[in-house]
């Protein structure tokens, strides 16, 4: 099972490259579980035919007493979405959703059980504490990718989420592959996300291109990879996938 965290700051396009590399995973034959790690609980969207999945907090808030299929959705792509979910805003902490939904998988056994091939964890990066860092922290994911643009804030964030890795290297043993670069066209933003990367010790994986398909997707409740799955874009998710592939492995030996 390989298993990989994708961060980067909210509305940065985590969720769309999630879903995308999902899709081309599943195209390529493995069987996929995603995780969404943020409160807006909206991760799996456009696998789901825009249908909102119960969160594992807000069913656990109804019954304690809940089984695998109330909050495992399985897309029958071999895909299968997971909504950690948030509190009540202004009440409880963001993080505690996302401990309390790997917890709830792990009591009953989802991955044994559902046995994906890969594991993907979208979490949210602006803030790299208490539940936000759970998957690096806890032995959750081995390998994570951080999506950033060319903009300040998307920096900000990433470069918090590398000292994160780096501060808890000797307890988990997740390790940053390298960098996704979610184009949103700015003056020389090859060459600004690639300075980061150089001081950051990491590399720029891919650079996916700004995209009018992403929204014509978005529209139809699909990903590019699905909805136009001959166009350049989708071809550039079905590249990104392998590249991920090509990293998690290449340390495996
Ligand atoms: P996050 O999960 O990081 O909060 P989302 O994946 O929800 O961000 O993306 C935020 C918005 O950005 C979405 O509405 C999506 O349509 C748009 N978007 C993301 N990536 C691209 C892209 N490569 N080209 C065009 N639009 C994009
Ligand atoms: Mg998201």
């Amino acid at each position: 099972m390989i298993k990989i965290a994708i961060y980067g700051k909210g509305g940065i396009g985590k969720s769309t490259t999630t879903s995308n590399i999902a899709m081309a995973f599943s195209k390529l034959g493995y069987r996929v579980m995603q995780i969404g790690c943020d409160p807006k609980a909206d991760s799996t969207s456009s696998l789901t035919d825009r249908y909102r999945i119960p969160t594992v907090l807000d069913s656990i808030k109804r019954d304690e007493d809940i089984a695998l299929e109330d909050i495992v959705y399985d897309t029958k792509k071999n895909i299968l979405c997971v909504e950690a979910g948030g509190p009540t805003p202004g009440i409880g902490c963001a993080g505690r959703g996302i401990i309390t939904a790997f917890d709830k998988l792990e009591e009953l056994d989802a991955f044994e059980i559902y046995k994906p091939d890969i594991v993907l964890y979208d979490v949210l990066g602006d803030v790299v504490c208490g539940g936000f860092a759970m998957p690096i922290r806890g032995g959750y994911a081995e390998h994570v990718f951080i999506v950033t643009s060319g903009e300040k804030m998307s920096l900000f964030a990433a470069n918090n989420i590398l000292t994160a890795i780096d501060n808890f290297k000797n307890r988990g043993y997740a390790r940053c592959r390298g960098l996704i670069l979610n184009s949103r066209n700015i003056e020389n933003e090859e060459q600004i996300v690639q300075e980061m990367a150089d001081e950051g010790g990491v590399e720029i994986l891919k650079v996916i291109p700004r995209s009018h398909y992403v929204q014509m997707a978005e529209e139809k409740g699909m990903t590019v990879v699905e909805a136009f799955e001959d166009s350049d874009m989708a071809a550039e998710y079905m590249d990104l996938a392998k590249k991920m592939l090509e990293a998690t492995k290449a340390c495996d030996a």
